[in-house]
């Protein structure tokens, strides 16, 4: 059979790789060394530096298609591998790792981010403040997830205590949202687009904590508009894969946060609860394969991120039989990551 190429070795690709093994395909994961709990599950494994351009040479060779689930993979030693070898392509890579270059891509098609100001220095940030007021979110342009690298400002003494020495920031205004949603679509080599069913997204300490449906009226009147956006964006790229969009749910409509160029934590509730999952799909999609139905398969939905000592006593988590449990098999629970989830349908 043929093989796919994974870059990053986290629960994203770990799920990917079940998936494809799924339709009969082997898997090969490229992550720099560490906890790859993908490796666990693919035929294959090289661990080397991202930026290890014989090691990816390769990692390329050995695959017929590489895909990523990791957007903050360097661009530069990507751009030796074949075009057409990698799926989605370079320039969503290349836009969704850059905050800054991200927002101005979608306010030239049309969406409405957060009122935002790129910020490298205390000048910067004096014309940000001035432009935007507070209170707001400084964001680092590069490499945040999960909440990590922003800094909250509702006060001046905030601003003061901050030190930007590092440059590379993103100011953006706080948007008093009444809920959060992602437009999570997959798009075929022939330029097919589906949609999933759009989740109502809760956080706590800005990371994801749940995903439901029904999202109720108010989400449920923002998706269209949403879902064009989105299409527009994927549709500019060339887009091949699984596309997530994020959204506030404001009362002015549908207001852009951010995108991530693969699957999506607020798609995990599709592996139960789709026809076909995100997994499923992005497999089908960049292996140029027709795209199965994404329709939801019961009502409710309930997805649940478990993190840090969430896992501590999985026997007790398969109480419930109702409830499907993902574990991901990481070694170490620090800092409260992403340890699982669970998803409960209908
Ligand atoms: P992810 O893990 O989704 O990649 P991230 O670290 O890239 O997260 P963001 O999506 O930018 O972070 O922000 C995390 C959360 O913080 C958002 O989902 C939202 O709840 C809150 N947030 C971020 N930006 C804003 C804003 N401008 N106004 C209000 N809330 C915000
Ligand atoms: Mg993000
Ligand atoms: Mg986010």
């Amino acid at each position: 059979g043929s093989t796919i190429g994974i870059l990053g070795g986290g629960q994203l690709g770990r799920m990917l790789a079940l998936a494809a093994a799924q339709l009969g395909y082997r898997c090969h994961v490229y992550a720099p060394p560490g906890d790859n709990v993908a490796a666990e599950v693919c035929a294959e494994a090289t661990e080397a530096a991202w930026d290890d351009e014989a090691a990816l040479a390769r990692f390329s060779a050995a695959c017929d298609v590489v895909t990523y689930e990791f957007e903050n993979v360097p661009v530069d030693p990507l751009g030796l591998l074949p075009a057409d070898h990698l799926a989605p392509g370079l320039a969503a890579l290349e836009i969704a790792q850059d905050r800054l270059r991200e927002k101005d891509f979608v306010e030239g098609l049309g969406g409405r981010p957060a009122p935002y100001c790129p910020v490298d220095d205390a000048d910067d940030l004096g014309v940000a403040l001035h432009a935007i007021g507070l209170p707001g979110i400084l964001k680092t342009r590069r490499e945040g997830y999960d909440g990590k690298g922003q800094w909250r400002l509702n006060t001046p003494e905030d601003v003061a205590a901050l030190d930007l020495s590092a440059g590379g920031y993103v100011y953006e205004g706080l948007v008093r949202f009444a809920a959060e949603f992602s437009v999570i679509l997959v798009r075929g080599r022939d330029g097919a687009v589906r949609f999933w069913d759009s989740t109502h997204n809760v956080h706590e300490g800005g990371i994801l904590a749940t995903s439901t449906l029904p999202a109720g009226p108010l989400i449920e009147g923002q998706v269209a508009q949403a879902r064009e956006l989105a299409v527009q964006v994927a549709k500019q790229l060339d887009y091949v894969g699984v596309l997530t969009c994020e959204f506030f749910a404001g009362a002015d409509g549908p207001v852009f946060n951010e995108m991530a160029p693969r699957v999506h934590n607020s798609g995990h509730w599709t592996s139960e609860g789709a026809v076909t999952s995100q997994f499923a799909n992005h497999i089908r999609a960049i292996c140029g394969l027709p795209l199965g139905d994404t329709a939801t398969r019961a009502l409710p939905v309930i997805m649940r991120n478990l993190l840090g000592d969430d896992v501590a006593d999985p026997v007790g988590l398969l109480a419930d039989g109702a409830a499907q449990l993902h574990l991901y098999g990481k070694g170490d629970a620090r800092d409260g990551r992403k340890m699982g989830h669970v998803t409960r349908i209908g």
